[in-house]
């Protein structure tokens, strides 16, 4: 077994591995570069090396540095994480020369599943069964249309060196391929400097479900069951699930041999990944396979007990696998929801700063058998740059079924604090009440479909709003009672307090009547315009001022709500709803009523930058015309160019900055007349 291994990455999965690496009491080397020298995986590591300046491609893609950290640590063995250098054989390659072991797989095997076009025939050769199409590079656009006549349409371009749900583009008749093949073609060729596409079936309706391999360098081979991917977003995975509520025992052993069968055909010698795409028949289609460590491989752990890190460490000092197939059971349930620093009501644009507030829920197994687990990267008080990828934190929960995680999942997220940062956090809590991925009617278009228009906060309407009423009113409740108890009062006639409040949302209020029944629950009363009884909720709590979240149940169900105290209330979040609740007695109320409301800043006249960012290139001039939808400016944040688009029609009065110049959050960029 290795003495001292190196991390060559960053964020949530250095710590990971890390943690893995502690238990089997191997030391451990963190790298980093000059935006992360107070990052979580540098604290956590028993020691750190700096690598580089921010840009990755000077610090963590830079093969010649990792293999110079390695050199002066003395770091027998190298763990690449996801991402980065993970799947690059050049790097596996000068590992070798320099005598350090590789914590992943051969190059070899690298190099054969690295490209889509080659993946394929491989698999195919195999037994594999594919996606219908043709597994070689096109041509021209003529080519393309033959392909595409002789495959049928709708079908898709693929870049033969895409990855990371980028380089894909969706033709449903010749129209739209001929409108579509140069750009795959060119946008292949500038994102992953290979311009070879590809063409295969479109799957309508889809589900993505990949198989979990495991390898040796003895040529022993297993697989560790299913995981399901369908809830993405630009293709790209947000929340995960294993095992698949689609996949029943044949099917699954079906995938897992063919996954398996893959494995040994390319000699395959670690943990990897085939991902297969399921049509609505349940046939399935293999699309890719991901020659490492997975970001939602923690949903695997958790169903199977097995610690895949280890295993991966295990191998690659040349243990043979000491599981067999048939040792490989499934307890459970488990779901992966990933964190990310990014604004769902501006159509999930990143963000940036600093984490002012960084609260997750208590981690750990509970009294019913659930589990909660967090894989993090960051700290309060610790800084999102613009530079890496945004994800904050995978969040797992561990059910005995289904609806056990998911609502696991559904309190862990409602009471996960972050402040400081947009994130996705509502959103995801407003996903797991979301009837069709609760019954698992999902497809990779779910979100699309559920959420066209990004995500701006449930309304605090229905059960939901009656919940956060109810608790507005028992937190002024506990208030209200304090002020009573001021210590050296004396005793006198006591102030009588009214017991009907109004709970104001802003777009709607609620009369509710405050009882307590005499055995400490307090009922709250909701009442409609004409005093009468609409509903009668107990709630049960022990909130003090100051505390950041409830927790308490209502009606004798769980229920955890974030509170942020304003004036004359609180700022909720509950299960995808973020309001203000001021809560009022009914003169004050009355009174409120008349307030005028405070007028919104007009922006209709200016660009103001979304996020931090760095401005790549400026698409108009000053006094030009530019119509709904056009592009007005390219902002760089997190590895992502975000095209600006003029959002009504106008003429460009001023330009405020340059390609070249660093932008903060609302910046204006550009006025128009
Ligand atoms: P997973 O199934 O593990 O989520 P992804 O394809 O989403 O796999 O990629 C995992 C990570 O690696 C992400 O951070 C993604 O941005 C990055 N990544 C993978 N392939 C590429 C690529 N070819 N170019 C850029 N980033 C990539
Ligand atoms: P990447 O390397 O970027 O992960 P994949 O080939 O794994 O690329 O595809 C990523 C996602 O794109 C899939 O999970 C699926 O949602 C979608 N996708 C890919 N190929 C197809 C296809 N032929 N039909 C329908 N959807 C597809
Ligand atoms: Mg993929």
């Amino acid at each position: 077994m290795f003495n001292k291994i190196l991390i060559a990455n960053r964020g949530e999965i250095a710590c990971r591995i890390i943690r893995t690496a502690r238990r089997l009491g191997i030391a451990t080397v963190a790298v980093h570069s000059d935006a992360d020298a107070r990052a979580l995986h540098v604290r956590e590591a028993d020691e750190a090396v700096h690598i580089g300046p921010a840009p990755a491609g000077e610090s963590y893609l830079s093969i010649e540095r990792m293999v110079d950290a390695c050199r002066r640590t003395g770091a027998e063995a190298v763990h690449p994480g996801y991402g980065f250098l993970s799947e690059n054989a050049r790097f596996v390659r000068a590992l070798d020369e320099a005598g350090i072991a590789f914590i992943g797989p051969n190059a070899a095997a690298i190099e054969a599943m690295g490209d889509k076009i080659e993946s394929k025939r491989i698999a195919e050769a195999a037994g594999v069964s594919t996606v219908p199409g043709h597994p070689r590079a096109i041509a021209d656009v003529r080519e393309a249309a033959d392909v595409a006549e002789d495959i049928g349409y709708p079908v898709m371009i693929k870049a033969s060196a895409g990855g990371g749900g980028k380089g894909m583009r969706i033709a449903r008749n010749g129209q739209e391929l001929d409108d579509g093949f140069a750009r795959a073609v060119s946008e292949a060729g500038s994102s992953f400097g290979d311009e070879r596409v590809f063409i295969e079936k479109l799957i309508e309706r889809p589900r993505h479900i990949e198989i979990q391999v495991l390898g040796d360098r003895h040529g022993n081979v297993i697989h560790l069951g299913e995981r399901e991917c369908s809830i993405q977003r630009r293709n790209q995975k947000v929340i995960e699930e294993a095992p698949s509520a689609f996949v029943d025992a044949a099917m699954r052993d079906a995938m897992g041999r063919q996954a398996v069968a893959l494995a040994k055909a390319v000699g395959y010698d670690s943990a990897g990944t085939v991902e297969f795409i399921v049509d609505a028949a349940g046939n399935f289609y293999f699309l890719e396979m991901n020659t490492r460590l997975q970001v939602e491989h923690p949903v695997t752990e958790l169903v199977t007990g097995i610690d895949i890190v280890e295993q991966m460490i295990r191998v690659a000092a040349g243990e043979p696998l000491a599981i067999e197939q048939s040792d490989v059971t499934f307890d459970g349930w488990a779901i992966e929801a990933r964190i990310y620093a990014e604004d769902p009501s501006r159509n999930f644009l990143p963000s940036t700063g600093r984490l002012v507030h960084y609260r997750p829920p208590p981690e750990g197994l509970a009294s019913d058998g659930s589990r909660v687990r967090i894989d993090s990267g960051v700290y309060e008080g610790g800084e999102i740059s613009i530079y890496y990828d945004p994800l904050i934190a995978k969040l797992c929960t561990h059910g005995r079924d289904r609806d056990s995680a998911v609502d696991h999942m559904a309190h862990a997220l409602d009471r996960f604090v972050i402040d400081g940062i947009r994130n996705n956090t509502a959103f995801l809590a407003a996903v797991m009440r979301n009837p069709r991925w609760r019954s698992a009617d999902i497809s990779t278009g779910f979100l699309a479909e559920e959420y066209p228009d990004g995500f701006s906060g449930m309304p605090p309407e229905g059960r939901a709003g009656r919940i956060l009423a109810s608790i507005a009113a028992a937190m002024d409740d506990v208030e209200n009672r304090r002020k009573r108890r001021i210590s050296g009062q004396m005793d006198g006639r006591p102030v009588v307090f009214a017991s009907r409040r109004v709970v104001d949302f802003g777009t709607a209020s609620q009369r509710v009547e405050v009882l307590e029944d005499g055995r400490g629950l307090l009922r709250i009363v909701h009442l409609d315009a004409d005093g009468k009884i609409e509903a009668d909720v107990a709630v049960a709590g022990n909130w003090t001022p100051g505390k950041r979240v409830w927790e308490g149940e209502v009606d004798g169900v769980p229920v955890f709500v974030q509170v942020r105290p304003i004036l004359n209330g609180y700022r909720l979040s509950y299960a995808g709803i973020e309001t203000a609740a001021y809560v009022y007695t009914e003169t004050e109320a009355r009174l409120a009523a008349l307030m005028p409301a405070q007028a919104a800043a007009d922006t209709s006249r200016v660009l103001l930058c979304p996020m931090p960012g760095l401005m790549v290139s400026i698409a108009v001039e000053v006094g030009q015309e530019v119509k709904t939808g056009e592009p007005l400016c390219v902002v760089e944040a997190m590895k992502m160019e975000n095209i600006l688009r003029a959002e009504r029609d106008g003429v460009v009065a001023r330009i405020n900055c340059k390609p070249g110049d660093t932008l903060a959050v609302d910046d204006v960029i550009m006025e128009f007349e």
